[in-house]
């Protein structure tokens, strides 16, 4: 018998993945950045370095196929892998895509789901060069790998913001969170009374945040255009809390948000407080999946992009011991603590 045991949900995913990091040793000089970005940077030998990532999403985990289409899955499959390549500042080129089925999914769903893949490879400009399929017992399981390029110059990492940085978020927050907790209401809804009639309407932006998201290559190749590289950067999978705290902690800093900076659109004020009765702020900071940009700029670059419309100024880069800080709108300020996904609670 193994005297020790330590259950996974005590560590948590980030505890899990600093203990795997702790005990990996680089054998390549040309593995540039390993574990503990949004992705690996890898010598090319030429002047662009490659970026490479991965991310796995399984049913009844990541998605619920009774709301979920096929086509939208393999889209946003897509979309988030894209995001992490986002993150780093560079552009992606290659995917490939894994599959594990169980005979539940017949060609027609493969086909579907695969429409998806093609219309967000299509979007973001990228080429299906693999996978892999095998059968799974149950579920469905899909995992995708993207490899972008950048130049070691235009790399930006998650430790590297400075002290007094302006903290930026692109898009909205909280919205897609918002977007899954009224699909999650219909479903419970229709178990019960297959006649309900359907409280969608009028929420097609939260539904679409959640069902369709976009990574943020836009804004990548817009700030390229305005020759800004942000000193660090981090794309929002679990929410603000969690980002803004690896940022900083990452970087050996501190961080204040402001909280009436934080943007939320305003469905998801309306949706929050009427239907849900949950803060708006907390759907922004520990929702997740809007796959928005955090990033910090030095002030030089304020005057840029201070006029763009999709791009939030939330706060700035502070002394470590001051700590990651939110200032609420009453002006308490309160700690911000990690929750992001809870991957292996009960
Ligand atoms: P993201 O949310 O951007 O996808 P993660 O939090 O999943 O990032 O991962 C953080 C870092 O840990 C990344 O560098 C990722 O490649 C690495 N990582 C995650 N899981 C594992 C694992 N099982 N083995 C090795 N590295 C991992
Ligand atoms: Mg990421």
């Amino acid at each position: 018998m193994n005297p020790t045991r330590t259950e996974l949900e005590n560590i948590g995913e980030f505890g899990l993945i600093d203990r795997i990091r702790q005990k990996t040793n680089y054998q390549n000089a040309s593995t540039l950045k390993g574990i503990g970005d949004d992705a690996a940077v890898i010598e090319t030998g030429g002047e662009e370095k490659l970026l490479l990532s991965t991310d796995m999403l399984i049913e009844k985990i990541h998605f619920d196929l009774t709301y979920v289409p096929l086509k939208h899955l393999g889209y946003k499959a897509i979309a988030v892998n894209i995001s992490d390549i986002a993150a780093m500042n560079g552009i992606p080129q290659q995917v490939t895509v894994s599959l594990g089925l169980s005979n539940r999914f017949a060609l027609e769903a493969v086909e579907e789901l695969y429409a998806g893949i093609r219309a967000a490879c299509a979007q973001y400009k990228v080429d299906l060069v693999g996978g892999d399929t095998v059968s799974s017992p149950t579920g469905l399981v899909i995992s995708v790998s993207v490899v972008g390029f950048a130049k070691m110059e235009q790399i930006v990492y998650r430790n590297s913001a400075k002290m007094g940085d302006i903290i930026c978020v692109t898009g909205d927050l909280g919205a897609a969170y918002l977007g899954l907790q009224i699909l999650e209401r219909e479903r419970q809804e229709f178990l019960g009374n297959p006649n309900m009639k359907s409280q969608l309407e009028g929420k097609d932006y939260l539904i679409r945040r959640q069902l369709k998201p976009e990574a943020r290559m836009d804004i990548i190749h817009e700030l390229r255009e305005l020759g800004i590289v942000p000193t660090s950067m981090i794309d929002i999978s679990d929410g603000l809390a969690s980002e803004i705290r690896h940022l900083a902690t990452q970087s050996g800093l501190g961080a204040k948000i402001y909280e009436e900076k934080i943007p939320i659109h305003r469905l998801s004020y309306e949706v929050a407080t009427q239907d849900f009765a949950i803060q708006p702020t907390t759907c922004a900071l520990n929702g997740g999946e809007d796959y928005e940009l955090l990033f910090t700029i030095n002030p030089n670059d304020f005057e840029k992009l201070k006029n763009h419309d999709d791009i939030s100024f939330v706060g700035y880069m502070q002394e470590a011991e001051k700590g990651v800080i939110l200032q609420t709108r009453g002006g308490n300020e309160v700690p911000i603590q990690a929750q992001g996904w809870v991957h292996f609670g009960k």
